[in-house]
C-alpha cells in the first residue's frame, strides 16, 4: 500500500521543510527578564495611555517580587498625545506616498487632509533666515544632515529641527511642517519625538518622514522642482491625561547617609515596544541596584521608573517636586540603549573617590571623560534643585539612533552581553558610593 501523507502528517512535513529564522538574541537573568518582560506583556507605553498606566501596574508588582521595599506609584496628570493615522503623499511633480508620523504635540489636520506647496529648507538656520510672512500658505520641509557617532552628539543640534522647527515655521506663517528625521537610518522608518511651540504661536500640523523620503524631496528640490504635499494627521494632543511614577527602593544598612537615586523612563513612543528607549534603562538600573545591595550597601538605593519623559520630562519634574524635602546623595540614569558603557563621567568633588571608580571601571574597558556628568531627563529636577553629586556611564550610541522613535525599537535590537556588560558596570559604581560616608557633593 503506498503510503499517503495527509492531515497532520502533511502539516508536520510542511513545518520541517521551512528554514527557520535568523534566531533573535536570547538573554537571562534580572535584567534581560525585565526589557524581554515589558516589551512582551504591556508593548508601548505612551505617555498618558491606558498602556502606560498598565506599564505601572506591571512595574510596581515587578519591583516588589525583586525585593524592593516602599514599592508605589506617584500619580500626576499631562497633557498627553494620542495617535491617530498620519499619512502623506508627495503630489507633484510626481504621485509617491511618503512614510510619514506625526510629531508629540502636533495638532491635527482637518479630516479631510490639507495640500500645500512645499518650501524646502536644507537647514534649520536656513529656515530661521526666512522672511516672516514668506511661508504662508505653504508647507515647510526643513532637511539637516545627522549622522551616525558614538556619542550620539548628533542628536543635540539635529534634533532641535524636530524641536523647534514647528514653532519656527508656525511663526512665518507656513500651514505644515515636515521634517527630515533625526535619525541615522536608511529604513523606511519615520522617527517620531516631541516638538514644542512657543506660548502665543498657533500650533501646526508637525511630521517627520523616513530619511529615504527626505532623500527624495532634497533630490526634488535640487532638480529645482516644485512639489505639493498632501497631508492627513489625526495625531493631536489632549489635555488632562494620567501618568504617574513608580518609585522603590532597596534600603540600606546606615538609615544616617542620604540615599542614591538611580532613573530610567518607563513611558516610551507608540511605533516600537520602548525596547532600547528606555526599557533597557529601567532594567539596567534595577538589576545593577539588585547586585550591589546584594553584595552590601550602607546608603539606600532608590529605583525612580519616570513616567512621561518623552513629552518634556514630566515624571522627573513631578519626581523633584514630590521629594523636595527629602535628602539625596547622587543621582544616575540610564536612557541610552543597551549597548556597552565606554565612559564614565563623574561630577563628585572628593576626587579620590571619582579617581577610584574611574580605576574600578578600567577592566571592563570603560574611559574616564574630561566632561562633567549631568545625568538626564529623569533626575535633572532633583539634580538642580538639590545640587546633587551625579555619575554618567555613557554607552555607545552608533547605532542607538537607526531604531530611537521608531518601529524598530524592540527587544531583537539589546545584545543580551552588552546590556549585561551596563549592569556589571551600574553594580561597581553602586557598590562604591553606596558605602561611600564622605559626603557626596558635586564639584560645582
Ligand atoms: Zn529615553
Ligand atoms: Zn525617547
Amino acid at each position: 500500500m503506498k503510503a499517503l501523507i495527509t492531515g497532520p502528517m502533511l502539516a508536520a512535513a510542511v513545518v520541517l521543510a521551512i528554514p527557520a529564522a535568523a534566531s533573535p538574541p536570547q538573554g537571562s537573568g534580572t535584567a534581560w527578564d525585565i526589557v524581554a518582560d515589558l516589551t512582551t506583556e504591556v508593548g508601548p507605553r505612551l505617555d498618558g495611555s491606558e498602556r502606560e498606566a498598565a506599564a505601572r501596574a506591571w512595574a510596581a508588582a515587578r519591583l516588589k517580587a525583586l525585593g524592593f521595599q516602599n514599592v508605589r506609584e506617584e500619580p500626576f496628570t499631562i497633557r498627553g498625545f494620542v495617535r491617530g493615522e498620519d499619512r502623506a503623499r508627495l503630489l507633484a511633480p510626481a504621485v509617491q506616498p511618503l512614510a510619514i508620523t506625526a510629531l508629540g504635540y502636533s495638532p491635527a489636520t482637518p479630516a479631510k487632509g490639507i495640500e500645500g506647496e512645499v518650501a524646502y529648507f536644507p537647514t534649520l538656520d536656513a529656515l530661521k533666515a526666512a522672511p516672516a510672512g514668506s511661508l504662508a500658505g505653504r508647507i515647510a520641509f526643513v532637511d539637516h544632515a545627522m549622522r551616525a557617532n558614538q556619542d550620539g552628539s548628533g542628536y543635540g543640534p539635529f534634533g532641535n529641527v524636530r524641536r523647534q522647527g514647528p514653532g519656527i515655521a508656525a511663526t512665518k506663517g507656513a500651514i505644515a511642517i515636515i521634517i527630515r528625521s533625526a535619525g541615522t537610518d536608511n529604513h523606511r522608518n519615520p522617527h517620531t519625538g516631541v516638538s514644542s511651540f512657543p506660548d502665543g504661536v498657533k500650533p501646526i500640523p508637525a511630521g517627520a518622514v523616513s530619511n529615504p523620503d527626505a532623500d527624495l524631496i532634497a533630490r526634488t528640490a535640487a532638480a529645482g522642482r516644485s512639489m505639493r504635499v498632501a497631508l492627513t494627521l489625526t495625531s493631536h494632543p489632549q489635555d488632562g491625561m494620567p501618568s504617574g511614577n513608580v518609585v522603590g527602593d532597596l534600603v540600606g544598612s546606615n538609615p544616617a547617609l542620604a540615599p542614591i537615586i538611580v532613573a530610567c523612563h518607563l513611558d516610551s513612543w507608540d511605533l516600537g515596544t520602548g525596547a532600547i528607549d528606555d526599557g533597557a534603562g529601567c532594567a539596567i538600573v534595577t538589576a545593577a541596584a539588585l547586585k550591589a545591595h546584594a553584595a552590601g550597601t550602607q546608603r539606600t538605593i532608590r529605583v525612580l521608573w519616570a513616567g512621561s519623559e518623552e513629552l518634556g520630562g514630566w515624571g522627573g519634574i513631578a519626581y523633584a517636586k514630590a521629594h523636595a524635602n527629602e535628602p539625596h546623595a547622587l543621582a544616575m540614569e540610564s536612557d541610552f540603549g543597551a549597548d556597552r558603557v565606554w565612559r564614565v563621567k563623574l561630577n563628585l568633588a572628593d576626587e579620590a573617590l571619582a579617581a577610584r571608580i574611574a580605576a574600578a571601571l578600567n577592566p571592563l574597558g570603560i574611559v574616564r571623560g574630561d566632561a562633567k556628568a549631568n545625568g538626564g531627563e529623569d533626575v535633572g529636577a532633583i539634580i538642580e534643585a538639590q545640587k546633587l553629586a551625579v555619575i554618567d556611564l555613557n554607552q555607545d550610541g552608533t547605532r542607538y539612533f537607526d531604531y530611537h522613535h521608531t518601529p524598530d525599537d524592540t527587544l531583537d535590537k539589546v545584545d543580551p552581553v552588552q546590556l549585561q556588560q551596563n549592569v556589571d558596570a551600574w553594580a561597581i559604581v553602586l557598590g562604591i558610593v553606596g558605602n561611600a560616608e564622605s559626603d557626596l557633593k558635586p564639584v560645582g
